[in-house]
């Protein structure tokens, strides 16, 4: 029986201080790196060789790291990454990375502190989102397993323990969202057995809203025709233009209608932080569960999503299972009631919430609601360069830190091109969704590092194009 770990450390130690250094200088020289290069065809076929039998030095693994994989990822911790709504993650969530790696902690139950440590961080998400202190919840990969738990407790809430054994049966239950919903809830209606059908989409006003009338009348509509409305989910900034529905209002629908309320507030739960634009939040404290993620505008490294729900017996009820191997005890390692395992669908899971405590804790609940109010900032600058110029549009208005604009006279093909090309040639990274029909450049400011400059610089570099 040989051990994995080396007779004579010394030369891991080494090499485990060469990649420190290394990466503190990748972060801290990121603005000099294209944002993204394009994996040429043979690295890409460099990942698709059969399993080794023969094991291969770390030193030469890291070289392959150095040459294959680290000039090949999204480039997301890029100041000039502008896409997708993505966090830029943070050099103490890197390193807390290394202590979780250090650890190996199974945090899916039994009584240690990676379980404290995450209660903490449940804890303090409640506190910041204004749910109360009773509140329960669990670290998820990211908001779209947040909000298919939502999903399966607002089941619960409805269908009691007989759904969980039978299904829904006859009872033909359906939610309601606004169209500006993102895809993974319906993909989680799917996932619960209710079918995505069985969501249905509500208009939206012309700040991307969702249209109270016309919810009103959909689930008036629904009972007529035998339907079950069970929940409503409302968003916290969606993620095509940072739209936020009116929560207040969907609460007291959803009290009217005896319907879970969930918010799916995956980025836009953490304006909460920020006190300019706590307002668009107004009402997310009265949800009975909350989808968000901390690798968003939070900054945390991936993956670090979260469930808050507002009842735990219901979270409970939701996904404890009794099996004899599994049962809690009074005391010893086996103690520690509920596990995280009882409240979610995983089993086996790893120390998440260090790197959630380490980044919430190094710089504070103000500076992390700067960040929030920085990137809004940001794309009101952008916002106004779009503006200023006769070639540029904007297709959606910028209430936060989303801003969609298109390109008077552009086809959506020369649209799509142009983006392309930016992105290629590892300049900047905006995307593009569709707006109106129409296709529209979307630069979403997620990242701690993007400055004025930053987003000057993306102006520019279009109206050069245009
Ligand atoms: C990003 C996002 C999601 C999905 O979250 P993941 O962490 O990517 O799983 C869901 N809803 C909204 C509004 C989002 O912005």
């Amino acid at each position: 029986m040989s051990t994995l770990d080396p007779a004579d450390w010394s030369a891991l130690r080494a090499l485990g201080h060469q990649m420190l250094d290394d990466m503190v200088d990748h972060l801290s020289g990121i603005r000099e790196q294209p944002v993204w290069r394009p994996m040429p065809p043979p690295v890409r076929e460099g990942f698709t060789v059969p399993l080794p039998a023969i094991g291969t030095a770390p030193e030469a693994l890291y070289e392959r790291f150095q040459a294959d994989i680290q000039p090949y990822v999204t480039g997301n911790t890029h100041p000039r990454f502008m896409g997708w709504v993505h966090g830029g993650g943070n050099p103490v969530s890197m390193l807390a990375e290394l202590l979780a790696g250090a650890m190996n902690a199974n945090c899916g139950g039994r009584d240690h502190v990676g379980i404290a440590v995450e209660r903490q961080v449940i804890a303090w998400a409640a506190e910041m989102l204004g749910l109360p202190e009773s509140t329960s919840g669990v670290l998820l990969t990211g908001s779209s397993m947040a909000n298919f738990v939502a999903v399966l407790c607002a089941r619960y809430k409805a269908l009691g323990q007989q759904g969980r054994r039978q299904g829904a049966g006859r009872q033909k239950l359906v939610a309601y969202a606004s169209a500006g919903v993102h895809r993974c809830v319906p993909g989680a209606m799917d996932m619960a057995g209710l079918g995505s059908d069985a969501l249905r989409r509500i208009p939206v006003d012309a700040d991307f809203r969702m249209d109270l009338a016309a919810l009103r009348t959909a689930i008036t509509a629904d009972r007529a025709a035998g339907y079950r409305p069970f929940l409503i989910i409302g968003t916290a900034g969606t993620v095509d233009v940072g739209a936020f529905d009116d929560l207040n209002a969907l609460a007291d629908i959803a009290v009217e209608e005896n319907c879970w309320f969930h918010v799916d507030g995956a980025f836009g739960a953490l304006a909460t932080l920020s006190p300019t634009l706590k307002p668009l939040t107004n009402g997310i404290g009265r949800a009975d569960s909350v989808a968000f993620d901390f690798h968003k505008w939070a900054q945390v490294t991936y993956d670090a999503g979260c469930v808050l729900v507002r009842d735990r017996e219901i979270e409970l009820a939701t996904f404890a299972q009794t099996t004899n191997y599994l049962a809690s005890a009074p005391r010893g390692l086996a103690g520690g009631f509920p596990w995280p395992c009882d409240l979610g669908p995983d089993l086996s899971r790893g120390f998440r919430a260090l790197k959630v405590w380490m980044t919430l804790s190094a710089y504070g609940s103000e500076a992390l609601g700067g960040i929030v109010d920085d990137t809004c900032t940001l794309a009101q600058r952008l916002a106004a360069r779009v503006n200023a110029s006769n070639r540029l549009e904007l297709l959606a208005p910028v209430k936060l830190n989303i801003v969609c604009f298109g390109i008077a006279g552009f086809t959506d093909t020369q649209t799509a091109d142009l983006v392309a090309d930016l992105q290629e040639e590892g300049k900047f990274t905006p995307s593009t969704t569709t707006i109106g029909g129409r296709l529209a450049i979307r630069a979403a400011i997620v990242n701690h590092r993007t400055t004025a400059a930053d987003i000057d610089a993306l102006a520019e570099e279009i109206l050069r194009r245009v």
